[in-house]
């Protein structure tokens, strides 16, 4: 019989032997990554569990990002919260919501349009998080953009989640599938029009348009939040006593966004109209002290924001309370 101290008597005798006795060698440090690792992260809303599931990111040039200030108070806003003030960095984070009888699906990612290799990892992380397409039974929009329908429509045609019924906002659908607008556009945003029939053709007949002010699932009530497209949408996310939002892009990056309201990316097509809708949201979750999902943020892009001089904190959510 082998006891502890048998075994540990014939480790010594053989590290005594002379074959062993030149220094030992270990295994060469492994290559670095270089990649992020799958970006999946839960946590819960009273009954639901949340998975925040990212698309990775993509890196952009500071000029031109904020259209009425100078790239210098860009860089002092990225500075004072320990960022590095060479680039933006715009992440995009979905949500899946299993209610305990549902798979809701809020906003697809890039999917297989992917623009730089740091994104189109949506699929990969929502396998590791262990979900398949064939489960999802809604896919719920917040607005048309490319970086949050593209993932819904796979580059040949077929559809990504084979099952699953579509909800889009009614105000959204009637400004992006208008032939009339389509035609009269100009030539840069004609790719977005088409972006739209590409994604949505095949299922025209069968989505469900929904209003503002409405619960459309189960605990998911529907928010007017224009202003960054015509019919672009929040929501917010209740079950038991506890309540969420996810916002979508009310801001883009709250890093700038949130800190600075009056700050107009240059996504929002009605900046004015954005700006109001921002705070009018981002002051409802002070106030009630709601916690918001953001589909830019860092990951896992949730927390809660405060009002604070000029603008909004953003606390992440605390990691070790998640779940
Ligand atoms: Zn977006």
């Amino acid at each position: 019989m082998i006891t502890r101290r048998t075994a540990l008597t014939a480790v010594a005798a053989a590290s005594a032997s002379p074959i062993l006795t030149s220094a030992p060698s270990f295994a060469a440090a492994p290559p670095l990554a270089g990649t992020q690792a799958p970006s999946f992260f839960r946590y819960k809303v009273g009954d639901y569990e949340i998975t925040a599931v990212g698309d990775g990111f993509l890196q952009r040039p500071l000029e031109g990002f904020v259209r009425n200030v100078d790239v210098a108070d860009v860089k002092k806003t990225l500075v004072a919260q320990g960022l590095p003030d060479t680039h933006i960095r715009v992440p995009y984070t979905t949500l899946v919501i299993n209610t305990g009888s549902k798979l809701i699906l809020m906003d697809t990612g890039n999917g297989e349009f992917a623009a730089a290799p740091t994104t189109g990892r949506w699929m990969a992380n929502f396998r590791a998080a262990g979900f398949t397409p064939e489960m999802v039974d809604t896919v719920i929009f917040s607005h048309f953009h490319g970086d949050h329908i593209n993932g819904f429509r796979k580059k040949d045609g077929t559809a990504m989640f084979p099952r699953a019924e579509v909800m889009v906002p009614e105000a959204e659908w009637a400004f992006w599938m208008d032939e009339a607008r389509m035609n009269a556009a100009p030539e840069a945003m004609k790719g977005a029009f088409k972006g739209v029939h590409f994604a949505f053709d095949p299922v025209a007949k069968d989505v469900t348009r929904y209003a503002w002010g409405k619960e459309i699932a189960p605990g998911i009530t529907t928010v007017r939040a224009d202003g960054h497209t015509p019919g672009h949408t929040a929501f917010v996310i209740a079950s038991g006593k506890e309540t969420m939002m996810f916002v979508a892009d009310v801001t883009n990056t709250p890093i700038l966004f949130a800190r600075h309201p009056e700050w107009q990316v240059i996504f929002d097509m009605d900046p004015a109209q954005a700006i109001l809708t921002r705070k009018r949201i981002l002051d409802m979750a002070s106030a009630d002290r709601i916690r918001c999902a953001f589909y830019h943020g860092p990951f896992p892009s949730a927390g809660q924001v405060s009002r604070d001089a000029g603008g909004y904190r953003l606390d992440l959510i605390p990691l070790q309370d998640a779940i």
